[in-house]
């Protein structure tokens, strides 16, 4: 893993790969280069000792020209500043490619939350919602899970929100538990968005899904779905990997028993009679298919030169440098860009905020069908942008179609004097 390359600038260059193409003013696409504010605080909260202890937090507001920002809140000792940033503008790019109405925000604390007990867990994220509580709002910002977060502290964001507000507003936060206002389908929706899209890439590239080899790094919620679902379509998993390492078994691997013994004991590691394999020892293993569903810059220009699958799709965010792209579109590598492939979790956080907004409850069925048609969709649209226009990647292509979008609605909005 490559700690020097700072996701900020990779998303600053991808920006300007894409406009490269586009016929958008240089001094709006430097707009949409930045993020228009930054939140940066100290949460202090009470250990269960009775002592106090101060931590660093961040909300990134990206870009808010098609709707409220949107995006998840990370928990790990490596958030900072421009990690967030990135994050945030991630996020709109991701909301405008799947051309749903949000723009793009990012949270995060610099915290490992293994360290602390679940109350002080709950102390730490109310501290964190009182802070945010005057940026966000249904139709302001709307955060969500990410990397160590889930329907628990999403719950403990709502409450908090609400009780200040003194009112009920279920829609100021997505990810939440069902009977707190959560959507069928949420817990699964970013891999199966990951799934699909790799599913609709071999079919594009003429070939099929079914009997091809993949590898996944990272086992936390976008990998392991991604992991199962890939199994359900036919694809066969022969490696997964957390950050205690990773397991191999050429003749596959049951996926959803994997998840249930990392519940079970923390860890892939252990898992059946699998061979023991370290995480860059599955990120160049001979696969079809390779997931990178774990953090930021997990291959780089190094690396890239070892990868042998054919097709990488992105379930994390930022998980190859720019470097590492260019090293594997020379070598041929097609790459399914995270802005597209991971998009299902923001798409169903939307349904989700849309039934919130309605005070009505879709089936799973009717949630999965239109994540399905969504993802179909955009990737028709990225498709089309890439032979249209020539373009050098899928990426490029995913970038094209949503600042299109993007620089649309500023330039719509027009000007205040
Ligand atoms: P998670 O906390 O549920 O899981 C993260 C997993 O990565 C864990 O299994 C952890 O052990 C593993 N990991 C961490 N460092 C590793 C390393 N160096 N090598 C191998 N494994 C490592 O988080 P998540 O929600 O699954 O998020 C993973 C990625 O997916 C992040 O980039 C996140 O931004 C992205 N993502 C998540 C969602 C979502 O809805 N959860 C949506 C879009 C994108």
């Amino acid at each position: 893993m490559s700690g020097e390359t700072n996701p900020f600038e990779s998303l600053q260059e991808q920006i300007d790969d894409a406009s490269a193409h586009l016929d958008v003013d240089t001094d709006v696409i430097e707009r949409l280069k930045n993020p228009e504010r930054v939140l940066e605080t100290n949460l202090t909260f009470e250990l269960d000792d009775g002592s106090l202890e101060t931590i660093r937090a961040y909300r990134s507001q990206f870009n808010g020209d098609r709707g409220p920002y949107k995006g998840g809140i990370r928990y790990h000792p490596a958030v900072s500043r421009d990690e967030v940033k990135a994050l945030s503008g991630w996020m709109v790019y991701k909301c405008a490619v799947v051309d749903i109405p949000y723009g793009g925000g990012k949270g995060g604390i610099v915290v490992d939350p293994t360290d602390y007990s679940e109350e002080e867990l709950e102390r730490l994220t109310r501290a964190f919602a009182k802070e945010l509580r005057p940026l966000i709002g249904e139709d302001r910002d709307i955060p969500a899970p990410d990397v160590n977060t889930g329907q628990r502290e999403m719950n403990w964001i709502k409450d908090t929100y609400e009780t200040l507000e003194n009112t009920t507003a279920p829609g100021v936060i997505t990810g939440k538990a069902l009977d707190s206002g959560g959507s069928e389908g949420r817990v699964e929706a970013t891999g199966r968005s990951t799934a699909l899209a790799a599913r609709e890439t071999f079919d594009w590239l003429g070939d099929s899904i079914e009997g091809k080899t993949v590898a996944v790094q990272g086992y936390g919620n976008a990998g392991s779905v991604t992991a199962y679902l890939l199994g359900d379509l036919g694809a066969e998993v022969v490696a997964v990997s957390d950050s205690s390492g990773g397991i191999h078994d050429p003749h596959g691997l049951d996926a959803r028993a994997v998840k249930r013994h990392k519940a079970e004991t923390g860890s892939v590691s252990g898992y059946g009679d699998c061979e023991a394999l370290t995480n860059e020892e599955l990120l160049t293993l001979d696969v079809d298919l390779l997931v990178p569903a774990a953090l930021e810059n997990a291959i780089d220009a190094d690396l890239a030169t070892e990868v042998k699958a054919d097709v990488i799709a992105e379930a994390a965010n930022g998980p190859l440098t720019p470097d590492a792209d260019d090293v594997l579109a020379d070598r041929d590598v097609w790459i399914v860009p995270d802005i597209f492939a991971n998009s299902g979790g923001v798409t169903v956080s939307y349904f989700e905020w849309v039934q919130n907004r309605q005070r009505f409850h879709w089936t799973e069925e009717r949630v999965n069908e239109e994540l399905e048609r969504v993802i179909t969709e955009s990737f028709d649209g990225i498709v089309d942008a890439y032979e249209t226009h020539d373009l050098p990647n899928l990426r490029t292509a995913a970038y094209v179609v949503a600042i299109e979008r993007v620089a649309d609605a500023y330039e719509q909005a027009g000007n205040w004097p």
